[in-house]
Formats: structure tokens, sequence, C-alpha cells
């Protein structure tokens, strides 16, 4: 598998944090220290904030995203976004399954896989989250879990259209504990993710589709994660809300 293939893509989930001021501001201290990013930078934030976000990321590398998107076009949804809403807007990315979304909101692979339809439908890229619980992998189960997630929410989902999916792995355990999954484990679910999408789609596609690990990755261990022959960059929530530590991770996968 060679990594030259891919550009790495450190984005950011705000989840819920930041007014749109906050935003704004936080924005400008992230422009100038991630301009010379030689990697896919995105901010993934608050439905609220998307276009002060837009707004201030305007001619700048900064590429934003939302945190969820509803798998109809319209309906009798009260208090749910559309994906067409969201291009509508600008918005080019969309986090779909992220393991709080599954936790609290009653996500399941089959809802994962209608959202991702509807948002690559609606022309944004996808960032599919997917990983295990810490009962999981103490089950030995982390492969097979994950090859599963990956398989179902990908239902539906053309060769061609794999181009705009990115599969972030994040184990559930490691999500905003500080605990991170170490390098070799992080590579290990990364590779079985490529290896699954390499049996559904073929190696080509499995050697160019990007994926992320995420969990409390930070700016002391992102260097490490992030040489990992199968980590392609990484999706980040604390560490994305301080723009000197977000930074230092685009650095990292600068290199
Ligand atoms: C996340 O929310 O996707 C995440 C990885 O959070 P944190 O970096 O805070 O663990």
């Amino acid at each position: 598998m060679n990594k030259a293939v891919r550009k790495a893509i450190i984005a950011g989930n705000w989840k819920m944090n930041q007014t749109q001021a906050q935003t704004k501001a936080l924005i400008e201290e992230m422009k100038p220290l991630v301009k010379d990013a030689d990697c896919g930078v995105v901010l993934c934030v608050p439905y609220t904030d998307l276009a002060a976000a837009i707004e201030a990321t305007k001619g700048s590398n900064i590429k934003i995203g939302a945190e969820n998107c509803h798998w109809a076009n319209s309906g009798a949804f009260t208090g749910e976004i559309s994906a067409q809403m969201l291009t509508e807007m600008g918005v080019e990315y969309v986090i779909i399954g992220h393991s709080e979304r599954r936790q609290y909101f009653g996500e399941t692979d089959v809802t994962v896989n209608q959202r991702v339809r509807a948002a690559l439908d609606a022309g944004l890229t996808v960032i599919l989250c997917v990983g295990e619980t810490l009962e999981q992998r103490e089950q030995g189960i982390t492969s097979e879990l994950v090859a599963m997630q990956t398989k179902i929410a990908l239902g539906g989902v053309s060769a061609q259209e794999m181009e705009k999916v990115i599969i972030a792995y994040e184990p559930v355990w490691a999500i905003g504990t500080g605990k991170t999954a170490t390098a070799e484990q992080a590579n290990e679910v990364n590779h079985t993710i490529r290896e699954t999408i390499g049996a559904l789609y073929g190696e080509s596609v499995a050697e160019k589709t990007v994926v992320q690990y995420g969990g409390s990755m930070n700016a002391g261990n992102a260097e490490e994660l992030l040489a990992q022959p199968d980590v392609d960059g990484g999706l980040i929530g604390g560490a994305s809300l301080k723009a000197k530590d977000f930074s230092v991770i685009v650095a990292a996968a600068s290199k």
C-alpha cells in the first residue's frame, strides 16, 4: 500500500461548542497557523456556526463541515437538517455516525447508511465514523465489528462515490477520555478498514481512501499516530478548539 497516493486530512469536530462570535474568533486565530498546510484542513462545527464559519474561512485553505445530517431531503422531521440544506449554504463535509450520535441519539448502522447515501446524493464529502467500545475490544471483536460497521454504512455506495468518503476509526473508549489508542492499535484497525474497502471495491479504491484516526489525538501524540502507514490524518475533538494545538496536528500531518 502506498501512502503517497493519499493526502492526509485533519478534521476538527467542535461538537456542541462555540457560539458564532467564538467561531469567528477561533477561525481568525487558526487561519494564519494552518495556511501552509500540506494536508486537507476541515472544521466540522455546530449547525448554528456554519454560516459564520463559511464566511470566516472564505479565501483560506480551511473547509467547513457539519456534524450530522438527516437522510430525507425535507419533510416532517422536527429539529433535523437535510444534506441539501447544507450544500446550499456552502458546506462541503459532514460527519456521519459519530459514536456520540450512536450512544446518545439512537443512531444505528442502518440509519448511518441512510445518512451516508443522502449526504453523497447532495454532493457532500462524508467523514464516516466507526469504532468499538472498550467492552467490544476486550471481547476481541474489534476487527469484525469495525468491518461490519464499514460494510453496512457503505451499502449502495459505488466505487466512484468512494472518492467522497473518508473513514474515521474512532475507538469509543478513546474519545474525549484522554486515552489514546497506541500507534500500533490505530494502524492495525485502520488497516482492517482498508482491507474491508479492498474487499468491497478493489485494491485501487482501498489505496486511495483516506482512513483517519480519532480519539484524544493531540499536539503531543499526533506525530507518532500520523506516521503510521495506514493513518491518513485525524478527526480531532478537544484539540480542535485550541488554535495552536490544532495547528501542531496539521503540521504533523503535513510532513
Ligand atoms: C471526536 O469527537 O471525534 C474526538 C476524537 O474527540 P477527542 O479528540 O476529544 O477525543
